[in-house]
């Protein structure tokens, strides 16, 4: 879709500026500890720059990171690149328009990871048109070849993904988007936690409002995410690909209601 279009790439300052911004952000909102996670963005159609191993992400300096080809092979730097620098090359060879991709095991999205648990549930507005439908990839042993196998699949339909027992990882046009999807990928989870272990419910979006939706996320031009599954029509009646039951009668599920639901939980959590 963006064709060789050089002027998409960062320039190399550029890129690694936005590399340091994205790690501090992660480590401040504790998508990462310790020396966790990695960060990589494109620089050309065969050139990347990467986060080093074994260095706080909150606290990298440019002289830090790295920059290799797309097989992997050090071009500039003096550190070593993670294990997992693998998992973002398959990215890039599975999907070339993508220009970033970030890795962090964000605790609530890691805990669905860790349950099996993909974010699948048409419950907010924001997840459907920024984010999708996040799957879980089987698990594979962390720094194996077995891990950018297990993501393989994904790199061209979706914006990110769920690594079993592992993290997430999300990619995008930016290293700032790649990184807003991490962020939208830990607040649906979030939410996801909050409404189904602790509040104990949550009115999902119907059909019609979730294909509305898709289509403000296509007219914005983006073609990846993957459609969730709906399960009830408007009005609360199962619809026809309705997998589940349907909702209790007098239940909230109307078209409009369901919005200013989400919006009132979404408000009380973030204190407003
Ligand atoms: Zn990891």
């Amino acid at each position: 879709m963006y064709g060789e279009d050089l002027d998409r790439y960062l320039s190399d300052r550029d890129a690694k500026e936005a590399i340091l911004e994205v790690g501090r952000r992660m480590y401040a909102k504790n998508y990462v500890v310790s020396n966790d996670g990695n960060i990589t963005c494109k620089v050309s159609p065969t050139t990347l720059w990467t986060t080093p191993t074994g260095v706080s992400k909150g606290y990298m300096t440019d002289e830090m990171l790295i920059k290799v080809d797309l097989e992997g092979h050090v071009l500039q730097g003096t550190r070593k690149p993670s294990s997992e620098l693998k998992m973002h090359l398959r990215v890039y060879r599975e999907n070339p328009d993508l220009i970033a991709c970030v890795h962090a095991h964000p605790p609530v999205a890691t805990s669905f990871a860790i349950a099996g648990i993909a974010l699948d549930r048409p419950i907010l507005p924001e997840g459907v048109v920024q984010l999708g439908v996040v799957p879980v990839a089987p698990y594979a042993t962390p720094g194996t070849q077995e891990v950018p196998d297990s993501i393989a699949p994904y790199c061209r339909t979706h914006n990110g993904v769920l690594l079993a027992n592992h993290g997430a990882l999300t990619w995008g046009m930016s290293p700032m988007q790649a990184y807003m999807r991490m962020e939208s990928l830990e607040y649906y989870a979030l939410v996801t936690m909050y409404t189904g272990n602790i509040i104990g419910r949550a009115n999902e979006l119907s059909c019609e409002q979730v294909d509305r939706l898709v289509e403000t996320r296509t007219k914005m031009g983006i073609t990846t995410g993957g459609r969730p599954k709906c399960r009830f029509a408007a009005g609360g009646q199962p619809s026809p690909c309705s997998q589940g039951h349907a909702c209790p009668s007098g239940s909230p599920c109307e078209n409009g209601e369901v919005a200013s639901v989400v919006r009132s939980v979404m408000a009380q959590i973030q204190g407003r």
